[in-house]
């Protein structure tokens, strides 16, 4: 059973989206997502975190997490 839990975190299209909020710590980060994954690309995920004061390690999960998930797919 798919349920979301009352957080909204789906998009329109269906697509699992970055939630808005650290679940652990309530901190709002979705802001940050897009960014993050397009500096990811270029620099270390860590520094880049640093950079967007991402600073406690249950929001960083979140990030880091979030990235395995999408699962860049190596050929
Ligand atoms: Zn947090």
């Amino acid at each position: 059973m798919v349920v979301a839990q009352g957080r909204g975190d789906r998009s329109p299209t269906g697509e699992a989206m970055f939630p808005v909020r650290c679940f652990t710590c309530g901190k709002v980060i979705g802001q940050y997502w897009e960014e993050y994954q397009q500096r990811i690309r270029e620099e270390p995920p860590g520094k880049v975190l640093d950079d967007l004061e991402i600073e406690r390690y249950c929001c960083r999960r979140m990030f880091l997490t979030h990235k395995e998930v999408f699962g860049e797919l190596v050929d």
